[in-house]
C-alpha cells in the first residue's frame, strides 16, 4: 500500500527517517524555508569545497592516467544515483540519501587506497587515519564558510550515513554518530541504503575502467557467473553490437540486476521485522538493507576477481607504491619543519603548541585534503632541486 503525498510522489514509509523528526543540528538552526533538512545538507555538501576537490582525486586509477576514468567526484555522483533509484523504491528519504552519497568520501586522501594506507602508517602512534573519520572531521570541523559555526553543521542522521564504519576505541570519542558502534545497533536505512549503493557503483565501474584501461581482460571476466551470465544474454540479444555496446549494455543490467535484488530481498527483511519507525530499524539485530544470500556470494566472487586482476594489478601497484612513497615523504617533511605549511595550517600548529599528537592531526588534515595533482606539484616544489619553491 503506497499513499500520496500532496506534491504527487510517493509518502514516505513509516520506517523511514521522517525530517519532522530529525535529531537535529550541532549548532540549532532555523529550518530552512522551502527545503527539508536533508535538502540543506545536500545543498552545502555541493557547495563544499572538498566536494570540488573529489574531481581530482583518484578512485583507483591515478588523476592523470586518464580522463576518461572515474574520480572520486563521478564516483559520488554515481553512488546518489544508485542510492536515489533504491530509495525511491522502498520510499526512503531521497534527499537523506543523496546527501550521504555525496559526503561518503569528503575525507578520502589524494591517490585513493594507497594514500590512506601511507598516511594511516604515518599517523599510527597519533591516532591513526581513516577515510571515513576524515569525512565526518571534513563536514563537522574542517570546511569554514559559515560565521555561525565550523563545517557544514549537517543534520544528526547526514553524519550517521557519512560515518559508515568506525572502530569501537574511535566510536567512543565521536559522541552521538559514535554511539551505535558501541551498542551494536543499526543505522537508519537511508545510511543503509547508501553504503550498499557505493558497492554497487564501485563494482560495476571498475569493471568498466579496468576493461577500458586494459588491465582487466575481458575473457577472464566471462568467468565470473555474474558477469559472464548477462554479457552472454546481452551478446544473444545484440550480435553485432560493438565491445564498447556490449560492454555498456552488461553494465547497466549489472546495475539493474543489483539494484533489483536488494530492493526485492529488503522488502522481505522488513516485511519480516515490520519496523513502525526508524527507531525500529536502528533497533534490530541486523542491517533490514540487504542482498540475497545468493547475490551476496556472486558479489563476494565479483570482488575477489577485482581484487586479485585489478586493485593488486603491476600497473596499479607500481602507482600505489610510488603514491605512498610520496605521502610518507611529504608527511615526515612537514612535520619535521612545520614552516614549509602553508599559513593557514602554521597557525593551526601555534594554537595546538607542543601537543605531538595534535601537531601531525594537522599535518595529516593538509594532506588529506591534496588533490593528486596538487600533491605531486607539492612534492615538486619540496624536493625537486629545479622546481618552484
Ligand atoms: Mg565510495
Amino acid at each position: 500500500m503506497t499513499a500520496a503525498c500532496p506534491e504527487g510522489g510517493l509518502a514516505l514509509a513509516p520506517y523511514a527517517i521522517h525530517a519532522g523528526s530529525s535529531r537535529g543540528r550541532r549548532y540549532p538552526e532555523d529550518p530552512p524555508p522551502g527545503r527539508s533538512p536533508f535538502q540543506r545538507d545536500r545543498d552545502r555538501v555541493i557547495h563544499s569545497t572538498a566536494f570540488r576537490r573529489l574531481e581530482y582525486k583518484t578512485q583507483v586509477f591515478v588523476n592523470h592516467e586518464g580522463d576518461l576514468y572515474r574520480t572520486r567526484l563521478t564516483h559520488s555522483l554515481e553512488v546518489g544515483q544508485v542510492a536515489r533509484a533504491i530509495a525511491r523504491q522502498l520510499r526512503l528519504d531521497e534527499d537523506l540519501v543523496e546527501a550521504i552519497a555525496l559526503a561518503h568520501d569528503l575525507g578520502h586522501t589524494p591517490f585513493g587506497h594507497a594514500g590512506q594506507d601511507a598516511l594511516n602508517e604515518c599517523m599510527a602512534a597519533f591516532g591513526g587515519f581513516e577515510h571515513n573519520i576524515q569525512s565526518l572531521r571534513v563536514v563537522d570541523e574542517l570546511e569554514q564558510r559559515y560565521g555561525d559555526f565550523p563545517g557544514l553543521n549537517l543534520t544528526f542522521e547526514t553524519r550517521e550515513g557519512i560515518l559508515k564504519h568506525c572502530s569501537k576505541s574511535k566510536a567512543a570519542k565521536l559522541g552521538d554518530v559514535g554511539e551505535r558502534f558501541l551498542l551494536g545497533t543499526q543505522p537508519s536505512l537511508e545510511a543503509q541504503v547508501s553504503n550498499l549503493a557505493d558497492e554497487i557503483a564501485y563494482n560495476n565501474h571498475d569493471i568498466d575502467d579496468g576493461l577500458r584501461a586494459g588491465l582487466l581482460m575481458l575473457d577472464a571476466l566471462l568467468d565470473v557467473p555474474l558477469y559472464g551470465r548477462i554479457f552472454t544474454a546481452v551478446k544473444e540479444r545484440y550480435p553485432r553490437a560493438s565491445p564498447t555496446v556490449l560492454r555498456h549494455e552488461t553494465g547497466r543490467r549489472l546495475i539493474h540486476h543489483l539494484i533489483t535484488d536488494l530492493v526485492e530481498t529488503t522488502r522481505q527483511r522488513i516485511a519480516a521485522a515490520q519496523p513502525a519507525s526508524s527507531d525500529d530499524v536502528r533497533a534490530a539485530t541486523s542491517p533490514l538493507a540487504a542482498h540475497s544470500d545468493a547475490m551476496a556470494g556472486e558479489i563476494t566472487d565479483l570482488k575477489r576477481f577485482l581484487y586479485q586482476q585489478l586493485y593488486r594489478h603491476p600497473r596499479v601497484h607500481r602507482q600505489a607504491e610510488k603514491a605512498k612513497r610520496l605521502v610518507r615523504r611529504l608527511f615526515n617533511t612537514l612535520l619535521d619543519d612545520p614552516r614549509l605549511l602553508p599559513g593557514k595550517y602554521q597557525r593551526r600548529m601555534q594554537v595546538v603548541g607542543g601537543d605531538e599528537a595534535a601537531r601531525a592531526r594537522v599535518v595529516a588534515d593538509y594532506i588529506a585534503g591534496m588533490t593528486d595533482r596538487f600533491a605531486i606539484a607539492e612534492y615538486d616544489r619540496l624536493f625537486d632541486p629545479h622546481g618552484e619553491a
